[in-house]
């Protein structure tokens, strides 16, 4: 097992305030107060949460022959979540303290309430975790609807559909990204555990005799994904469930664990989900939901391989794994070593000052880059402060335009990591920033 790197003990309330002063994540309705558990992201955090989903689609579909994206709906009628055994199933254990009447989860809490000390609950009650809604302007069960909380079920609803669009066969994926919502009893520890959150799933459907292979094979592309992305292998570790842990449906299931300030805890879960949900959804609905291998003359159920990761959970443990303080010309500094597909700006364009004929250049050097890179533009305060500044959000580089720009049509190059400056041509300023990201 990896030792376990020390960490500091206020970096979690560092990232939190580094994430509101600079614009990555606010409290959701703050200037009523904030709503418990919901956060609104901002101009930086779209940026890069949106670049985390990028990542991940870019990986998952784009670099696949074998895996396709859908979009499916949010709302569901409760049929779907019948056969998944989401009605049934999907409940946390509640429990209350006899003495303070808070409520908890029972299975998070090790017996003594978090708030007040006493080890006095009631018995523990099955909490369904789904949020019910209505779907249009009449009452009754006609009309209840849930919002999905997980991305998954759309994948199995629209297998069936898939295939017969694609031509795709086992083994190949279907891969969706977007917004999911659990009625989380203790929602905690900033966006690790949240009402609304959003998720990045894939259900990848192989031949059942092939789908011990397949586990193994996404549980090595889940964990290198995270590596490659920038978080140190010390930070990552592998937890396999004991087989007494299962959910019901489940043949395996490897969670890939990040070490938060807290402790180790889930990052994303990969699970063998045998033929459950399809067999669930084709006994529920009454259609077939096989493949027919027309080489060897079988029809078979496949069985689904799924990786789940949280993009909102994973945008957290990314900040907090880029998080540091060095020290630059005697003074701290705080930068996020993101790597620069995450980060929410990738170039900033700084003209040493507000003289016209210095923006002038710059509004140029910046046209030229934009179409490449998610740039940022910013001529307040002095040039040290500035590159601090972006130092703080991650920028990877800061292109300064100065008097000398003006002479001999080149700028100054910054590199976040390192401070070194390099002189480049504003002509071959694009190779150059392409080449310092891989992509010439
Ligand atoms: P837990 O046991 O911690 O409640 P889970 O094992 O039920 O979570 P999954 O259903 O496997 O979680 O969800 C897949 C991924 O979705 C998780 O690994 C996590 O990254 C993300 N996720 C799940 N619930 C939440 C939440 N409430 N807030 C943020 N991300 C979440």
């Amino acid at each position: 097992m990896p030792e376990t790197p020390a960490l500091d003990p206020d970096i979690l309330d560092k990232v939190i305030n580094l994430a509101k002063r600079r614009g990555f994540i606010f409290q959701s309705a703050e200037i009523y107060g904030g709503f418990r558990s919901t956060y609104d992201y901002g101009p930086l955090g779209v940026n890069m949460l949106r670049n985390v989903k990028n990542a991940w689609w870019r990986t998952m579909v784009q670099m696949r022959h074998d895996v396709v994206g859908i979009d499916a709906a949010i709302l569901g009628p409760p049929a779907v979540w019948a056969a998944s055994g989401h009605l049934e199933t999907f409940t946390d254990p509640l429990v209350d303290c006899r003495k303070c009447k808070e409520r908890w989860r029972e299975d998070k809490i090790d017996g003594v309430c978090p708030k007040c000390g006493s080890t006095e609950f009631t018995e523990a009650r099955a909490f369904n975790l789904m949020f019910k809604t209505q779907a249009g302007p009449v009452e009754g069960e006609g009309a209840t609807a849930y919002l999905r909380p997980e991305t998954a079920q759309g994948m199995f609803t629209n297998f069936a559909n898939v295939l017969s669009s694609t031509r795709k066969k086992p083994p190949f994926g279907i891969a969706q990204v977007g917004k999911s919502f659990r009625n989380e009893i203790t929602p905690q520890n900033f966006v690790f555990r949240t009402r609304e959150f959003e998720q990045m799933e894939l259900e990848f459907f192989v031949p059942p005799s092939e789908a011990d292979e397949w586990y193994r094979y996404w549980i090595d592309a889940r964990f290198s994904w995270y590596q490659d992305l920038g978080i140190p292998a010390e930070m990552l570790r592998l937890h396999e469930h004991a087989k007494e842990d299962l959910s019901h449906y489940s043949k395996g299931t490897t969670d890939v664990e990040f070490l938060y300030p807290w402790g180790w805890d889930e990052l994303e879960g990969i699970a063998n989900r045998g033929d459950y949900d399809l067999t669930q959804h084709s006994t529920h609905s009454g259609q077939k939901l096989e493949y027919f291998d027309q080489a060897a003359n079988e029809r078979y159920t496949p069985y689904v391989i799924e990786p789940a990761a949280g993009a909102t959970r994973a945008m957290m443990a990314f900040l907090l794994a880029a998080y540091h303080e060095d020290e630059v010309d005697g003074e701290t500094r705080s930068v996020l070593r993101l790597d620069w597909r995450l980060a929410p700006y990738q170039v900033a364009v700084l003209p040493l000052s507000k003289k016209p004929e210095l923006e002038g250049v710059s509004a140029d050097v910046l046209a030229r880059l934009q179409p490449y890179f998610m740039c940022d533009y910013d001529v307040t305060q002095s040039i040290g402060k500035r590159y601090r500044r972006q130092d703080e959000v991650g920028t990877p580089f800061c292109v300064t335009v100065d008097f000398d720009t003006l002479e001999d049509q080149s700028v100054t190059v910054r590199d976040r990591d390192t401070t070194t400056q390099v002189r480049v041509k504003i002509d071959d300023l694009l190779t150059h920033l392409r080449q310092a990201t891989n992509q010439a």
